[in-house]
């Protein structure tokens, strides 16, 4: 998978001109996430999977059952 300099929310695909956007540096490349969408990350990871590699093995910070 090649890095691409495309920043854009991995959630939303919102990019910086209409959202700000928070730098992950992930595996071999760089991501960016939206405010709104740092949650998902922190407590749903799960719901990333296609979008970020490998976000279907994070753990979530906290169960919600
Ligand atoms: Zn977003």
């Amino acid at each position: 998978m090649t890095t691409r300099d495309d920043r854009r929310c991995v959630a939303c695909g919102r990019d910086a001109s209409e959202t700000p956007l928070i730098r992950l540096d992930y595996r071999d490349g760089t991501f960016h996430i939206c405010p709104q969408h740092l949650p998902v990350l922190i407590h749903d990871p799960a719901q990333l999977a296609g979008r970020l590699p490998g976000a279907q093995r994070l753990s979530p910070a906290e169960h919600h059952d």
